[in-house]
Formats: C-alpha cells, sequence, structure tokens
C-alpha cells in the first residue's frame, strides 16, 4: 500500500482546501430550511468554492454532475442535488463536499436538522457525530488505524445504531481517494498511523440495520429498510502529537 505523507507545505494548502470546506458547511447550516431544494444548496456551495478559487472536487467526478452531495433521510451518501428535492420540516439532510485548492483536497460531510427533528433523529446525529470525534481522537502517530475503526464502532454500537459496512473513510491529499480505506468497524487491520498522513474520517451510521444499497440513478445509496442514516466527516491530519482537522476555518 502506497500511503502519501504531507510536506508542510502540503498541509498548508491542504488547510486552505478545509477552510473552503468549512466555509460551504457554515453556508449549510445558515440557509437549510424547509421549501428549499437541494439545487439551491449545490448553487450556494458552488459559489463559495469558486470565489476561493478552488475547483469542486466532486463535479465530475467518476461522472458526478454536482459539486455536493446531498443525501435527505435514508439516503446514505452520494445523492444527487435537484431543483426537485425540495427540503421539509422534520428532515435531515448529509451534505458532503470537497473542494481542490491548488491540487490539494479538503473532504467534510455533515448532517443537518432541516427545522425541527425527532428525537430518534436527533440522537443519530448526535451518535454519529460523536463517532468522528471519538475515532479522530484516536489519530496519533504510532497508533493502529484499527483502533480509529473501533473506536467509531463503539459509540455506534452504544446507541444500537447500524454501520455502513461498504463505505468508509480514505486517505484524501492529491487526490480524494488514496490509501488506506478506514473501516466504520474493527476488521483487524495492523495498519500504524504515521504522522503526515492525511485521512478523512467518515462515520455513515443508521437508525435501522446496517444494509445499504445504491438506486438506478447509479449514485444514490440507501437503506435497505429506509430508515434514516447520517454522515460526519472531517479530514484529519496525524501529527507528533495532538490530531489536527483540516476542514476547519482558518
Ligand atoms: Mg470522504
Amino acid at each position: 500500500m502506497t500511503v502519501h505523507k504531507k510536506s508542510r507545505e502540503e498541509i498548508k494548502l491542504m488547510k486552505e482546501a478545509g477552510n473552503i470546506v468549512a466555509l460551504v458547511h457554515q453556508e449549510m447550516k445558515k440557509i437549510i430550511e424547509p421549501g428549499l431544494s437541494t439545487k439551491d444548496l449545490d448553487e450556494a456551495a458552488m459559489k463559495i468554492i469558486k470565489e476561493h478559487k478552488a475547483v469542486p472536487t466532486f463535479l465530475g467526478y467518476n461522472g458526478f454532475p454536482a459539486s455536493i452531495c446531498a443525501s435527505i433521510n435514508g439516503e446514505v451518501v452520494h445523492g444527487i442535488p435537484s431543483e426537485k428535492t425540495i427540503l421539509k420540516e422534520g428532515d435531515i439532510i448529509s451534505i458532503d463536499v470537497g473542494a481542490t485548492y491548488r491540487g490539494l483536497v479538503g473532504d467534510g460531510a455533515w448532517t443537518y436538522p432541516v427545522g425541527n427533528i425527532s428525537d430518534e433523529c436527533k440522537m443519530l446525529l448526535e451518535t454519529t457525530e460523536k463517532a468522528l470525534f471519538a475515532g479522530i481522537e484516536k489519530m496519533r502517530d504510532g497508533a493502529l488505524l484499527d483502533d480509529v475503526s473501533g473506536a467509531v464502532e463503539d459509540v455506534a454500537k452504544s446507541k444500537n445504531l447500524g454501520i455502513v459496512r461498504q463505505y468508509g473513510g480514505h486517505g484524501v491529499g492529491h487526490s480524494m481517494h488514496e490509501e488506506p480505506f478506514v473501516f466504520n468497524y474493527r476488521v483487524g487491520n495492523n495498519f500504524v498511523l504515521k504522522h503526515g498522513m492525511t485521512i478523512a474520517i467518515e462515520p455513515m451510521l443508521n437508525l435501522g440495520g446496517d444494509d445499504v444499497h445504491t438506486l438506478e440513478d447509479d449514485w444514490t445509496v440507501v437503506t435497505n429498510d429506509g430508515r434514516p442514516s447520517a454522515h460526519f466527516e472531517h479530514t484529519v491530519h496525524v501529527t507528533d502529537g495532538e490530531p489536527e482537522i483540516l476542514t476547519k476555518l482558518l
């Protein structure tokens, strides 16, 4: 497996890319409300990415037609923004954003409530966010990647949430998907984290079972039981000390 450790200069650019991702999320949090279409959200994201002289990483990736993925309720990931998809009170919506700045990528996702949501959806969002940060906490020089996966798994299991098996985190930098792959549950992986690695951690947890499938649009991944799913992701830099989140405001 080839894992690219990043130089100081590369980390600097990844922070710029991550800042743009964070600015998009700041805007999403501000504007998401009932009545807006997911196409409106995509346009708002595209505007911010372009204003900052970055490229929307997702647009054209394997033919993906938009700058963000917008996945509502039982959609897990890779939902395609559409003017026909209108947010409703009580929905939850996962927004995944990638920005490429001078050749380096930041990748981050967050699930937002639309107006008032049910208590079980609130628990799903809180727990998936908690799982993300539990995983990040384990991202230290010399640690096993499996311990990151295990930390996510333990938080998910503490609330009996389903864990999406087919998708996970990944190395990120000069391209969106680098090695290693990061499972959201223990797999007995003995890969050791080293300072300079940059990895996106992204738990996808379900209120129901683990199983998901892809719709006929060849993109949208949905839960088999139709129950809601949440997705939280940060791009993280493994350092000699504390893990450093790169997808945050500078
Ligand atoms: Mg990702």
